[in-house]
């Protein structure tokens, strides 16, 4: 499917693409495409079995012009400098579209976790906090749950960092539970952003969202959310897939019903009243929204070009590589980025860290409210600077509003030594 474009060319492409239309210098953009600074690490690890094993690690911090760092760890065995470093300056353009007063980071350890004890997980990601406490802290870098990660690693992340600094510091990582200092809405934020994109970006076409068809690529946190969101607001869900395939059902799917499936027996395929379906073909049904919820590059040129959605909203990273964008920019059909799209997962792990930081809770309806608000700013923003800079895409449009911010800050800063 993918045309397997590594994802550090693809985020410098980006940057490229919209410094086009900005008044910037080569070594500005050079800033914008680096990362400040990647500390690797070697975490050796004592196995249940006594023996020894290594595991690579990273933490990329990208530009903290805007304020600490903020960004996932993930596990997995595809992890490399290039795709945690690509990812920190998402996360870098993706806080300041959206306003929030951070910079980007990232972390990653290369390992297939299914393949360890839960003890040994704790061990490896008790390493890792020791190793990257250098870097993170409450105000330096503050880490959160990303591919095979959760609020489990983030406990042992924040216990570990509590127990060396001698003190309380809940805002060390954000996607905690409730009862360890985590937010209302935090698990739902991300399917939210995607939802609230949608409906502006169909009010923007002239369209409403309540008459829209959806199909949903990948049913987990931020796609089975999506779908049930966007039910709730009129649209139909007619397609879902996981890894193990997809259903479809031009009548419309209950996105509640297909979740308590999936809880059941661990895919959405087998769903009754529903035909079975090709990932591929979910990805070209003739659908007015598309939203692509599971893999980085799941949408290749080749794909596009059969797209018939008449548009698509990425909730996951990266869903389309640099060629399926052009394809899809020459095709018309308009692209609400991942970085104002899935904003909401880094916006309410914001709320989370204020909160944390105020000793406060907010109340679910703040969160919300407050969400949505960033979230439509960001639309407009991005929708105003389409139009006042020519760009030929939303992304373009959003990045260069984003890279502005961030050359803003710099240039308060100025540079020293
Ligand atoms: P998840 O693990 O909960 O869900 C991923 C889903 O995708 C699973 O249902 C999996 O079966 C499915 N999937 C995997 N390969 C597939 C394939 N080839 N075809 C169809 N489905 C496939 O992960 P998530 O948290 O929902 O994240 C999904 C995407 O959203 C990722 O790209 C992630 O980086 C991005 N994202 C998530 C959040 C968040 O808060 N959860 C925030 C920002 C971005």
């Amino acid at each position: 499917m993918s045309d397997g474009a590594n994802p550090l060319d693809s985020f410098e492409q980006q940057v490229e693409n919209a410094a086009a239309y900005l008044d910037v210098t080569p070594g500005e953009i050079e800033r914008l495409k680096q990362p400040e600074r990647v500390l690797s690490a070697n975490l050796s690890v004592e196995m249940d079995d006594g023996s020894l094993e290594l595991f690579d690690a990273y933490r990329s911090q990208h530009n903290g012009e805007r304020g600490p760092h903020k960004g996932g760890v993930r596990y997995h065995p595809g992890v490399t400098r290039d795709e945690v470093v690509a990812l920190s300056g998402w996360m870098s353009v993706k806080c300041a579209a959206v306003g929030l007063p951070y910079g980007g980071g990232k972390g990653g350890i290369r390992l297939d976790p299914g393949e360890y004890s839960a003890t040994e997980l704790e061990r490896i990601t008790r390493s890792y906090a020791v190793e990257m406490r250098p870097l993170i802290g409450p105000d330096q870098d503050i880490p959160a749950p990303d591919v095979n990660t959760g609020q489990r690693e983030m406990n042992w992340i924040k216990d570990t960092y509590e127990t060396l600094e001698n003190t309380t510091a809940p805002g060390t990582v954000t996607g905690k539970a409730i009862q360890s200092g985590g937010s209302e809405g935090r698990v739902v934020a991300t399917g939210r952003s995607v939802m609230l994109s949608s409906r502006e970006l169909f009010d923007h076409l002239g369209r409403d969202i309540s008459e829209a068809t959806v199909a949903v690529q990948g049913y987990g946190n931020a796609g089975s959310v999506a779908a049930r969101l966007l039910d709730d607001a009129g649209a139909t869900v007619v397609a879902v897939s996981d890894s193990a395939g997809a259903i479809h059902s031009p009548g419309g799917l209950d996105p509640d019903t297909v979740g308590e499936h999936k809880a059941e027996t661990g895919q959405v395929t087998g769903f009754p009243e529903a035909e079975q379906l090709t990932d591929e073909a979910l990805l070209t049904l003739d659908v007015d929204l598309l939203v692509p919820a599971a893999l980085g590059n799941a949408i290749d040129a080749g794909l596009a070009s059969d797209l018939r959605a008449d548009t698509v909203v990425e909730a996951a990273n990266g869903p389309l590589t640099p060629a399926a964008d052009t394809v899809l920019n020459e095709r018309e059909i308009p692209v609400v980025p991942d970085i104002l799209a899935n904003a909401g997962g880094v916006t309410v792990s914001y709320f989370e860290w204020v909160q944390n930081r105020q000793r406060f809770s907010w109340s679910l309806s703040r969160v919300d409210e407050e969400l949505e608000r960033l979230i439509v700013e960001g639309f407009e923003a991005m929708v105003a600077a389409e139009r006042s800079q020519e760009t030929p895409d939303y992304r373009t449009a959003l990045y260069t509003v984003a890279m502005e911010r961030l050359l803003d800050a710099a240039g308060e800063s100025g540079v020293w030594p």
